[in-house]
């Protein structure tokens, strides 16, 4: 089939890839003049493989009284004469139970599991190079009842035996001793030693030299931006953009963030909302006080890791709509929260800083899957794991667009489901 890909983030760049594996002429259009320039851009650079909760989880009710008094606050929200924002957040707040939470764990887990598989042969048979290690990750706790929690949770998963470690605070220090700083406030963590950190925009430029590479090379068209869908009959016919038309047999939306009024058009709705986050990316100057494992502040919703020769530090949820400024206050809570853990071990005053949309359903469940439009596919709504989980999702893609069954339970991702 000769297929276009709206959309050159990590979801739409691993979609193109097995697409074009499977035979098909795969064309990539994207607004911007080069690929990973959205979410993708500077992530926290975490393949989070076993640890995919949901934002939506039961603590987050209680949470929020607090954090609308306070200007440091990792959620924040923006109200907006926007019916969409509204409608989000209450499917979110309805989505923040203990049983919901555990339903999107249960289908999540096969996809990331599967994800990692696909990305290690990925690597293997590609060589790329995106500042891939497997360096593990401990996911911090500072409030002992969190901490208890995060152990209940960790004893209900499946398949977690011999892959995550519950550890007091003595023990998180022996596995990291960069948290000297941080010991005296926490309770304990969950450590995952299999877990992985990379460059996510690394990776979508390999994965663009790679397509462009070959027999049955992929034709990019960047600096171009999909204006509207047109249908024939009700089903896909074309995309019409601000540079032309592109004729072809089916198309893969998989532009993040911006999906949900290209969809709009063709009665196609899905649940996706922005949910933006910043990121500084700060020169390594003290090796010895930056953390080797991969980080996660639980309570602050914050993420450290080493990519490459720098600390990159991500985190903040705003729901304030499609703004992308980069709001100063976001990144000075990051800097200090930064220099407060980690001391100097990074050059705060030379951080690249960043803000993106994650694109996000209520539930934390990507959508993957034929449209209820004929020709129009949809592979979307990977919220604060898109890096994660693009690899199984695009080859969960890329075998319902071939017919075949695919290799882990995928109906939960239906776009109808
Ligand atoms: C602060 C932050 C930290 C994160 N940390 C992690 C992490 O540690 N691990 C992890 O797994 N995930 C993480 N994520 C989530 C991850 O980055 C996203 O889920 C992922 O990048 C989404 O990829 P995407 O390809 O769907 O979207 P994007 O990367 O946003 O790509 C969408 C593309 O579509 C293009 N586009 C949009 N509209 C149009 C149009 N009309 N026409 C043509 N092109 C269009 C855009 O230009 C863009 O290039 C984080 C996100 C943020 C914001």
């Amino acid at each position: 089939m000769d297929i276009t890909i709206v959309g050159g983030g990590i979801i739409g760049l691993t979609s193109a890839w097995y697409l074009r594996a499977d035979g098909h002429q795969v064309t990539l259009v994207d607004a911007c003049d080069r690929v990973g320039q959205g979410a993708s851009h500077a992530n926290g650079g975490q393949l989070s493989y076993r640890y995919v909760a949901p934002l939506a989880e039961p603590g987050v009710l209680a949470k929020i009284p607090g954090w609308m008094l306070r200007s440091d606050a990792p959620i924040r929200f923006k109200p907006a004469f926007d019916s969409r924002q509204w409608s989000w957040i209450g499917q979110f707040l309805r989505a923040c139970n203990g049983r919901d939470q555990a339903a999107s764990i249960a289908s999540l887990l096969p996809l990331s599991l599967y994800s990692r598989r696909l990305m290690d042969d990925l690597r293997k048979t590609t060589g790329f190079d995106f500042a891939w290690r497997r360096n593990g990750k401990l996911v911090l706790h500072r409030n002992p009842a969190s901490f208890a929690a995060a152990r209940r949770l960790l004893a209900s998963s499946p398949g977690a035996d011999g892959e995550q470690f519950a550890l007091d605070v003595r023990a998180c220090l022996d596995v990291e001793p960069a948290l000297e700083r941080m010991a005296p406030h926490l309770a304990g963590g969950i450590h995952t030693p299999s877990e992985e950190v990379g460059d996510c925009l690394a990776l979508c430029q390999a994965l663009e030299q790679g397509l462009r590479r070959g027999p049955g090379a992929v034709t990019f068209r960047m600096a171009e931006r999909v204006e509207r869908i047109e249908l024939a009959s009700g089903r896909y016919h074309a995309l019409q953009t601000d540079h032309g038309r592109i004729r072809g047999d089916a198309c893969v939306i998989a532009n993040g963030a911006d999906a949900t009024s290209l969809l709009h058009s063709v009665g196609v709705r899905v649940p996706i909302y922005p949910v933006k986050g910043y990121s500084i990316s700060a020169p390594l100057v003290a090796h010895r006080e930056a953390p080797e494992i991969s980080i996660t502040d639980f309570q602050r919703k914050v993420v450290y890791a080493r990519i490459g020769d720098h600390l990159r530090v991500a985190g903040m949820a705003d729901i304030v709509g499609h703004d992308r400024s980069i709001q100063r206050a976001r990144i000075d809570t990051l800097k200090r929260e930064t220099a407060a853990c980690f001391g100097m071990a990074a050059d705060l005053a030379q951080a690249r800083e960043w803000s993106g949309l994650r694109p996000a359903t209520p539930t934390g469940m990507p959508i993957i899957g034929a449209s209820k439009r004929t020709g129009i596919w949809l592979n979307l709504g990977h919220g604060a794991l898109g890096f994660t989980l693009a690899a199984g999702s695009a080859r969960v893609l890329a075998d319902r667009v071939g017919g075949r069954t695919a290799a882990i339970p995928d109906a939960p991702f239906s776009p109808s489901s």
